[in-house]
């Protein structure tokens, strides 16, 4: 029966020293800030960032959660943007996905100061990410990363599966573990066989959006299995990763929820720190 690789065990020594950093830069005269617009309606987005915000300032931030209506037109959100780069108050902008259909999400995404992109989507950060430089990195494939090293999992030499390659996860989280020196799968809807890669993982990594996709027959005895996914299944919060029937197979399973997911708000006030970091060196 593999054991759980939980979150918590460690949560609390990350925040202990993120308040720790939050507070030496105000003690600099530089409270550090986040910035997150949102565009449209849609409650369940406007929980999840609601609940960041609340984070974000229990941690000791100034969070600004600004809600706009989806009827307002892009270029005023691009204007906004602007004026928020320009702001020596601003250190970290984040927009919130999805945006509404008649957006061109990267020329919102685009727009943000590669400084200020604690969400790591500006192609900048992202080329700084794939040539083993990393500025900004996303916040769940740091979470993962975070989770593996916490835990002891060796990445060196490993075979590491990767299903899915969205910008977000997948991409971010091969690159991370191939400088890392593990030899990188990424697997994705056109891969045929899949199982065929997956059984090969020590490391397992699944991003897919597929609720409890990956059953014991797509996994190795032994493997390190990490589920990435968060689905709604009728009201219940489940993974891409069938856990009761993996579980036994794995030496070391993430939980839905209570894993990589309770990371990953974490990441993103680390990121929003390195931000601060660098506009409080611009005065
Ligand atoms: P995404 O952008 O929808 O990408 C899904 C990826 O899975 C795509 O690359 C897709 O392939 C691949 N895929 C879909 N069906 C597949 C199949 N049957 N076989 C193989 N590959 C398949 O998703 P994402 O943003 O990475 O998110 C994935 C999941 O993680 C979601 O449940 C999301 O809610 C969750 N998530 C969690 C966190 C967290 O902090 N825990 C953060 C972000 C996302 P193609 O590229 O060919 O379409």
């Amino acid at each position: 029966m593999g054991s759980l690789m939980e979150a918590s065990l460690f949560t609390r020594k990350i925040e202990g020293e993120i308040v720790k950093e939050v507070e030496r830069l105000k003690g600099e005269g530089h409270s550090p800030s986040l910035s997150v617009i949102v565009v449209g309606n849609n409650p369940s987005t406007m929980v999840y960032f609601k609940n960041m915000s609340h984070k974000g300032v229990e941690l000791g931030f100034y969070v600004e959660l600004r809600k706009i209506d989806e009827t307002v037109a892009q270029a005023e959100v691009l204007d906004l943007i602007q004026k928020l780069n320009q702001s020596p108050e601003v250190d970290g902008i984040l927009v919130g996905l999805p945006l509404p259909k008649e957006y061109d999400v990267d020329a919102v995404l685009h727009a943000i100061s590669p400084d200020k992109d604690v969400d790591a989507f500006h192609p900048f950060n992202m080329g700084q990410l794939m040539t083993g430089k990393p500025r900004f990195i996303p916040a769940t494939a740091r979470s993962i990363i975070a989770l593996l090293e916490n835990y002891g999992v060796r990445i060196q030499g490993a075979q590491a599966v990767v299903v899915g390659r969205s910008n977000i996860v997948g991409k971010p989280v091969a690159s991370l573990l191939l400088q890392r020196d593990a030899t990188v799968t990424i697997c994705h809807s056109k891969s045929v066989d899949l199982a065929k890669y997956t059984r090969d993982a020590d490391i397992l990594v699944v991003s897919m959006g597929r609720p409890k996709a990956i059953t014991a027959d797509y996994v190795k005895e032994g493997a390190v299995v990490v589920d990435v996914g968060i689905n709604d299944v009728g009201g219940k919060i489940v993974g891409d990763v069938d856990f009761d029937a993996v579980r036994p197979k794995a030496s070391l399973v993430t939980p839905v929820p209570g894993g990589v997911g309770v990371l990953t708000t974490l990441m993103l006030f680390d990121n929003v720190l390195k931000a601060a970091r660098i506009n409080a060196g611009k005065r």
